[in-house]
């Protein structure tokens, strides 16, 4: 049989409690990620949720079908066997789980360039606190800026390893997001994008050292002028020191 990472279950229902009610989900489509043997899910069709939860393992999804066989019977729970990053989902308002860790960056951009209202996900601690780290600061990375121009996010709680089943190696952190439009606007989402990743594929490097190693993918002549327009302190920082709005100032300047 297939080993699946990332199978650490929550054992605690005062935990799962926790979590299912830091946001009203009665009578809305929650996504769930990640059923496992369905704590979670259990959890929120008690809260009258009417869930999708998308599990990767064939196994569970012979488990979960057995344990909810009535609830898929009247339509307040569908499961899909699949891959949460891949597989095509059908429209959702909320989203809770406790996340499979590997996937937890494509799965968070997926979810944001999808859409949703609020989402309560649980992350390896280290990824939570990457993705709180305030621009301007040695921790910022790529993670933070991207996260924090297309969302708002905030800590709820931390829980160590003892609260899962097979406990885990590492701390988790339980996180309330709430996708939001970028603060300062933004021209081009997918230039942003690639200057966000190249400033920091190049952190140690100056902005001005970087924009001149893009003159291959923006032109010459664009780079010249860019580098001529932005401000001195800007071009001679490197990414870590900059703020959101610098972020966009550089991508705008770049789009236009
Ligand atoms: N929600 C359950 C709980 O709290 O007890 C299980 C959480 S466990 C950390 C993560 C679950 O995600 C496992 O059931 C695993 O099989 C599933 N999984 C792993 N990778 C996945 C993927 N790419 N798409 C969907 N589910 C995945």
């Amino acid at each position: 049989m297939r080993a699946y990472r990332d199978q650490h279950f929550l054992t605690d229902p005062r935990i799962v409690a926790r979590i299912a009610d830091i946001l009203d989900i009665s009578g809305r489509i929650v996504l769930e990620i990640g059923p496992g043997a369905g704590i979670l899910t259990q959890a929120l069709l008690d809260r009258g949720a009417r869930v999708v939860s998308v599990e990767l393992d064939a196994n569970l999804i012979d488990k979960l079908s057995s344990r909810f066989a009535s609830e898929l019977a009247d339509g307040s729970l569908a499961i899909i066997h699949g891959d949460a990053v891949k597989v095509p989902l059908p429209p959702f308002e909320i989203v809770m789980a406790n996340l499979p860790y590997s996937i937890s960056s494509p799965i968070t951009f997926r979810l944001l360039d999808i859409g949703f209202e609020a989402a309560i996900l649980m992350y390896q601690k280290e990824f939570a606190d990457r993705m709180m780290a305030h621009p301007g600061t040695r921790e910022c990375g790529r993670l933070s800026i991207m996260l924090q121009t297309y969302a708002r996010a905030n800590r709820c709680f931390d829980l160590p390893p003892g609260a899962f089943s097979p406990p885990p190696a590492v701390r988790s952190t339980v996180m309330w997001i709430e996708p939001r439009e970028p603060l300062f606007p933004i021209e081009n989402r997918q230039i942003y994008e690639n200057i966000v990743r190249e400033l920091f594929t190049r952190r140690r490097k100056t902005v001005q050292s970087t924009l001149k190693a893009l003159a291959g993918t923006y032109g010459k002549e664009k780079i010249e002028t860019v580098l001529k327009d932005l401000d001195p302190e800007i071009l001679s920082s490197r990414p870590e020191a900059l703020y959101l709005e610098d972020f966009a100032t550089i991508s705008n300047r770049i789009s236009i």
